[in-house]
């Protein structure tokens, strides 16, 4: 007999909540293209009442239920929560894990990754609650000038499907900790996990209203979010052109906005790197998550004299590929949605009408079902540099190689795309590194690394059309307060 799919509420007050529609939205699993689960379609009238829920737990007067226990308690007590929370997230890692591979897609040992990496952000920002402070001014004669660290009020966070558990860490964690309440709107495709994350919160001593989960549609509850007016800062990861609707939305209310959009970045490899320790690291930063990470290394910049040798071992290890089912936990699982797969698709299908060459292809494994969403990933090489191939976005497992004569050359087609979030540079010498670190157009850059493998204290973000504000590491809480400065005159 078929089970009937597990349904989930809205997550406001602490509570489950039925959204004031009723209605709800199926779950697909990704590996088998079936409807496993339902989530409720909240919409604007859930949107508000969690932002007042918020509101509540911030500032709300002294006779409303729970009114400013998170706006009011020590930063010391915040930090508590979120260590609390970090706990239970690791000593629920394999529940976690589970969940958020058969949501989105992505192989166990990636999602067990994810959960852990939840845990340290808020670990991170645990530890990071009581130490961000402001600092005294000397100025005139008479003076003191003193600058207060504020939490903006009500934070909203827009989050993607990709990474859902590591996106929330980042962003709500380092949002809490600052002493905001948080209204998220979780992605449609991919949200199970944090229903689940919620709940840990609450059980970790978060107050009801301090972190509300609004599920449902983009056009619908994460539009209503980002025109609310009682939203006072708002966080958004995810396409430029959506990032784009939400900045305008919040503009209507003069909402500050971070937003995190992607990037097409580059790994440039020159002829004095250790090959050897490049190889694998390629290779990953556009396989992890079957290619659909932000910071993904979607282009390598090869310098001609090593190009064909360089191409040869990495065809190698394309061919050696293998996508399979979430639960296998092979080297990429399938995509997220038949949405992102027919867009990969379609990508794949302009290179071959475009005489690409496809220097090299994975395996599908045999026992895939058939009605999941795989694609093999693809190792594209001299791939023009103005082609649509190698200037946009395509999120998932495909490698566009081109190949450059000098640094001056490296470094223009590394900053020819619309793109900057991520760069990474594999060289042994030692001012090419530093020449290069400077002149490349990204958030971070990477030299003989590409990640440095999470980096939940780094600060991540890109410049144009990868967004802008930053995210991770402290700078993040910095993002989540307003800067006050006190002037008082006292001689
Ligand atoms: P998207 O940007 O539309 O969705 C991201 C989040 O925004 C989701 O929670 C979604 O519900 C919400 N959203 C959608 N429309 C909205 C609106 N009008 N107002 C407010 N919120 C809204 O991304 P997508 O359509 O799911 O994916 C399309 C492409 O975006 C991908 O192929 C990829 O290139 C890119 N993408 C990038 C990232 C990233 O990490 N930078 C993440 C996801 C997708």
């Amino acid at each position: 007999m078929l089970q009937a799919p597990e349904r989930h509420s809205l997550f406001i007050d602490n509570e489950a909540i039925a959204p004031a529609s009723g209605d709800s939205l199926p779950v697909i699993d990704p590996s088998d293209g079936r409807v496993f689960a339902q989530i409720a379609r909240g919409a604007g009238a859930d949107v508000d009442r969690a932002v007042r829920a918020a509101r509540r737990a911030f500032d709300g007067a002294g006779t409303e239920p729970a009114a400013g226990l998170w706006g009011r308690a020590d930063a010391a007590q915040r930090g508590r929560v979120l260590h609390r929370w970090a706990d239970l997230v690791a000593s629920q890692r394999e529940t976690l894990a589970t969940v958020e591979s058969r949501d989105t897609g992505k192989p166990l040992a990636q999602a067990r990754a994810d959960a852990v990496a939840l845990a340290r952000y808020f670990e991170f920002y645990a530890g990071a609650a009581d130490k961000l402070h402001g600092q005294t001014i000397p100025y005139r004669h008479g003076y003191t000038v003193l600058t207060l660290r504020e939490p903006h009020g009500v934070t909203g966070h827009i989050i993607p499907w990709n990474y859902p558990m590591q996106i929330f860490g980042r962003s709500v964690g380092a949002a809490l900790a600052a002493g905001n309440a948080c209204v998220v709107k979780p992605a449609e495709d991919a949200c199970l996990s944090l229903l689940r994350v919620a709940q840990l919160g609450a059980e970790a001593g978060l107050p009801p209203g301090a972190l509300n989960l609004v599920t449902g549609l983009g056009a619908e509850a994460g539009q209503a979010l980002a025109e609310h007016p009682g939203i006072d800062h708002i966080s958004f990861t995810g396409s430029p052109d959506t990032g784009r609707r939400v900045a305008q939305a919040a503009a209507t209310h003069h909402c500050p906005v971070t937003l995190e959009l992607g990037g097409k970045s580059p790994q440039l490899v020159f002829a004095d790197a250790d090959i050897e320790a490049a190889l694998p690291v390629l290779v990953g930063a556009i396989v992890q998550n079957a290619g659909q990470t932000c910071s993904a290394g979607s282009r390598v910049l090869i310098e001609a004299c090593v190009h064909d040798r360089v191409i040869g071992l990495l065809a190698e290890r394309f061919a050696a590929l293998r996508a399979g089912p979430a639960h296998a936990d092979l080297d990429l699982g399938p995509l997220v949605s038949r949405r992102q797969y027919q867009r990969v698709r379609d990508f794949l299908s302009e290179a071959q009408s475009g005489g690409l060459r496809f220097a090299a292809q994975g395996v599908v494994v045999g026992d895939a079902p058939p009605e999941g969403f795989y694609q093999a990933p693809v190792l594209l090489a001299d791939v023009p540099p103005v082609h649509r191939l190698a200037q946009e976005e395509i999120f998932g497992p495909v490698l566009a190689a081109s190949r450059f004569d000098d640094e001056a050359h490296a470094v223009a087609l590394a900053n020819g795309t619309p793109y900057g979030l991520v760069a990474g540079l594999w060289t042994r010498d030692g001012a090419r590194q530093l020449r290069l670190a400077r002149q490349l157009r990204a958030g971070q850059v990477f030299v003989n690394n590409y990640g440095a493998g999470g980096g939940v204290e780094l600060p991540f973000g890109g410049v144009g059309r990868s967004g802008y504000g930053r995210e991770k590491g402290f700078e993040a809480l910095y993002a989540f307060t307003a800067l006050k400065t006190v002037a008082l005159r006292h001689d």
